[in-house]
């Protein structure tokens, strides 16, 4: 059995309307760790248990340290997650209530980071966030279900941190023969890690992160995604704070599920209608999800972007 479920997949009446186009959604937000984080690291997780593995360790404060939290609490090994102090009192909730152990440690994520790395001992399976086949493996998933389900999209939208999620897609589309379905990879201002690869023909690390969208926030996406972006035609749009959380506000009224920023910047693509989108049909979002924002973080950020 899988740690992650089946979700849903359903025509957005609301968005088709608003777009003119057929609009599509995989509601992985439904996961029940909240994010589809859980396709890759419950996948992860089972096959370093199978391995041997007797206790799961990870740095990540957001939707991936969650889905470790999970993860073990289903398989029934401990959990150790070290995050920065900058971790808000949420997310450090939310990990207790899986039964992690959380270790505050440092000021930023690289120094929890490195401390995780210390505790690492030979039974211990470490969980990245992103940069991992066996992550992108159960990612793929997602879109073995929408091609038992419908069929072919004329694009799908997805946000980018790391590029697991990039990655995992891209490899779904690819083993079930989708070749020609392009991706529209979109990431908010400040966070725009795979926009810096494309420019610069290679992954780069940004200098600092300055997005709200904190999921969005990995300083340079891995090679993967990076190689993803040379072998399946993926596009990359940018778009600012503002339109993300606008996204998750809209999408709440008219779909009833509170998201993180970091998927409301793939949503803003079809609330804005993004030229990229233009000439397609049928267009298939990601509804990624995220766990860690609530509506009041949501408008208190909004409400400082209005004021910016
Ligand atoms: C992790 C995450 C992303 C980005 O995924 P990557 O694999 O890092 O590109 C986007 N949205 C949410 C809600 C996430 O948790």
């Amino acid at each position: 059995m899988p740690l992650h479920i089946e979700t849903p997949l359903m025509e957005s009446r609301p968005l088709s309307v608003l777009s003119g186009q057929s609009v599509w959604l995989k509601l992985e937000a439904l996961q029940v760790p909240g994010s589809f984080k859980i396709r890759g690291i419950g996948h992860a997780c089972t096959v370093y248990r199978q391995r041997g593995a007797q206790r799961f360790v990870s740095s990540s404060g957001g939707n991936a340290g969650l889905a470790v939290a999970y993860a073990g609490r289903c398989l029934g090994l401990p959990v150790t997650v070290v995050v920065p102090e900058t971790t808000t009192a949420r997310a450090k909730e939310l990990l207790a209530l899986e039964g992690a152990d959380v270790i505050v440690h440092g000021s930023s994520w690289q120094e929890a980071n490195q401390h995780a790395q210390t505790l690492l001992g030979a039974s211990d399976a470490f969980l990245h966030p992103f940069d991992d086949p066996l992550l992108w493996e159960g990612h793929a998933t997602m879109i073995d279900e929408v091609a038992r389900a419908s069929g072919k999209p004329d694009a799908v939208v997805l946000s980018v941190g790391g590029g697991g999620l990039l990655s995992g897609v891209v490899a779904g589309l690819q083993r079930n023969g989708w070749h020609d379905v392009p991706v529209l990879a979109v990431e908010t201002e400040g966070a725009a890690s795979f926009q810096a690869a494309v420019q610069a023909g290679h992954p780069v690390a940004l200098e600092r992160i300055s997005s709200i969208a904190t999921s969005l926030g990995a300083k340079q996406v891995c090679e993967q995604a990076w190689h993803c972006a040379q072998t399946h035609p993926v596009h990359s749009l940018v778009i600012p704070d503002r339109s993300a959380l606008a996204a998750c506000e809209r999408f709440l009224t008219d779909h009833r599920i509170l998201v993180e920023p970091a998927c409301g910047a793939a949503l803003a693509a079809v609330y804005e209608q993004a030229t990229a989108l233009a000439a397609c049909r049928k267009v298939l979002v990601i509804v990624c999800g995220g766990a860690t924002a609530t509506i009041d973080q949501i408008r208190t950020w909004a409400g400082q972007q209005d004021q910016a």
